[in-house]
């Protein structure tokens, strides 16, 4: 069998009480952003929060992750749900990519239906960034309902 895919998860702070829970279900189940290991192992090498905003922690934990033998970056679905989603995202992104040549993968566990609803009734995805943005854990209606 390959070796496992070794990934780094970072949370938006404001979601830092989070025990994490939706996320390792997703991974668990290969769903979401994770719907791309399906057929593969994994393993979760580190976990952090972005430390708050402006995100100082993304200067460093994704050292300690590659340390670690990340491979994949995930930065969590919190970040594109939260009232208001991260702006820093896109930069977040370019960052760890070329400080660290990791590859960065935007979500986590699925968009809880709840917060698709409300971003959709206040155009918050509408722009065209967002939808590349939201695109791998969009899924679909049941699963979104599952995450509620
Ligand atoms: S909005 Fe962005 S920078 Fe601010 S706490 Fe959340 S992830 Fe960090």
């Amino acid at each position: 069998m390959d070796a496992p895919v070794k990934i780094g998860i970072i949370i938006c702070d404001r979601y830092r009480t989070c025990a994490g829970g939706k996320c390792l279900r997703a991974l668990r189940n290969r769903e979401g952003a994770f719907a791309r290991y399906r057929g593969k192992e994994v393993e979760l090498v580190g976990f952090a929060t972005c430390n708050g905003c402006p995100g100082g922690n993304i200067e460093y934990v994704p050292q300690e992750m590659k340390k670690n033998g990340a491979q994949v970056v995930h930065l969590a679905t919190g970040m594109v749900v939260g009232y208001p989603p991260c702006p820093r995202i896109p930069y977040f992104t370019r960052f760890i990519r070329e400080k660290y040549g990791l590859e960065v993968v935007v979500g986590t566990h699925p968009v809880p239906e709840n917060y698709y609803q409300t971003h959709t009734n206040l155009g918050t995805w509408d722009a065209g960034v967002w939808k590349d943005l939201t695109a791998p854990t969009l899924t679909d209606e049941e699963t979104r309902r599952s995450y509620d």
